[in-house]
């Protein structure tokens, strides 16, 4: 996994997870949903992961519903409001809830200069009668720059309004103990260590209603389908295993981030880092390079056995499309060359300065506009 930087697309299956996967596949493989004894041991033991997560997400386990990931979390809140409903996102949400909020009547909030949402901005719109919900993600995929959900929920509260976060990248990353102070909650699991297609959403109450997915009474008749217990399992036994382990993490994680940047400006100048200035996730760096088009760099930097991202997973492929960085007001060729750095975990020194080290190569490369290695 040396040269593997795109930990927020997604991440490696985790040991922890991969036997908590095994072990449940092979020991409660019966649909939770059955009348028999081993059926009953699956539901006991599904309900006793959603305790689990409960705990580790400061959220009652009544609230949490398991779905297929955050795009279905995200887009299954969305649904579940009035059509008329007046909804206040910020200006870099993932597409699954830009896209997802579009059939209700959305107010945008902007972000700063460092690509966060001020909490001003939210005053300034809110409004008790007529907001349904707000909607800020708790960390942004591409730049890692924080937002403070933890201000916006207490102010949504005093007005008495809905307050949701997506947490797809915070979770596994920072601790989440805290975020049960939303009323929504959006995560998923392989963004740390889980498999694909699991996830979940929270909900204010036991009584919340959710019926994005129907057609069966699972999930307390909030969302059909048969439980995936497995990766239930799996997705809450790694988060158990890395939480204690997240503040250290951090500590050593962001020292080696910083140690790369420093690295890259003596090589590029000048080199812009998108959130520089805002308290960031420790794993991530969202850089405008100086030259040459960011698909460039990621094929000859991919040669080399390097894997790294123009902006997020969901919109690569149409390059230039950073979120972010167009919310901040780029021009069309910095646009071209936005690159996205995400480690993870185990990430060491030495796999950093190996990725600056190839940064240097391909530059030389490209400026001598030979073929690429
Ligand atoms: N929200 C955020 C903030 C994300 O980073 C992602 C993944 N790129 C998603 C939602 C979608 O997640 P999933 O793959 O679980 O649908």
């Amino acid at each position: 996994m040396k040269g593997y930087f795109d930990h927020n697309a997604t991440t490696p299956l985790h040991p922890a997870a991969h036997d908590a996967w095994l072990r449940a596949s092979e020991k409660h493989w019966h649909n939770p949903s059955s009348l028999y004894r081993d059926a009953g041991l699956a539901s006991q033991q599904l309900e006793s992961a959603r305790e689990r997560l409960g705990t580790l997400i400061g959220a009652e386990a009544e609230r949490i519903v398991f779905t297929s990931g955050a795009t279905e979390s995200n887009n299954a809140l969305f649904a579940s409001l009035p059509a008329d409903a007046l909804v206040v996102i910020s200006a870099i949400e993932h597409p699954s809830v830009r896209e997802a909020a579009r059939s209700r009547n959305v107010v945008e909030l902007p972000v700063n200069a460092a690509g966060v949402v001020a909490v001003g901005e939210l005053q300034k719109v809110i409004d008790s009668k007529r907001t349904a919900l707000v909607s800020v993600m708790a960390a942004n995929n591409e730049s890692g720059a924080m937002q403070p959900w933890s201000e916006m929920a207490a102010i949504c509260r005093e007005h008495g309004v809905l307050f949701h976060t997506d947490a797809a990248q915070w979770i596994g990353k920072l601790d989440a103990a805290n975020l049960g102070d939303c009323d929504f909650i959006t995560g998923s699991a392989h963004k740390f260590g889980g498999s694909k297609g699991c996830g979940f959403l929270v909900l204010p109450s036991e009584d919340s209603r959710l019926g994005f997915i129907r057609g069966g009474p699972q999930e307390h008749g909030r969302r059909a389908g048969t439980e995936n217990y497995p990766a239930i399992e799996a997705m809450v036994t790694v988060l158990e295993s890395i939480t204690p382990h997240l503040t250290e993490i951090e500590r050593m994680q962001s020292a080696l981030r910083d140690a790369f940047i420093a690295e890259m400006r003596a090589h590029f100048d000048p080199l812009r880092v998108i959130s520089e200035l805002a308290p960031r996730l420790w794993n991530t760096v969202l850089m405008v390079m100086p030259e040459h088009d960011n698909l460039k760099w990621l094929t000859r930097l991919s040669r080399r056995g390097f894997s790294i991202s123009t902006g997020s997973a969901c919109s690569s492929g149409k390059e230039g499309s950073s979120v972010v960085v167009t919310a901040l007001g780029a021009s069309v060729a910095e646009l071209k060359r936005v690159v996205r750095i995400s480690s993870g975990w185990e990430t060491t020194a030495a796999d950093w300065q190996a990725l600056a080290t190839a940064f240097v190569e391909v530059y030389e490369e490209l400026n001598r506009g030979g073929r690429p290695q």
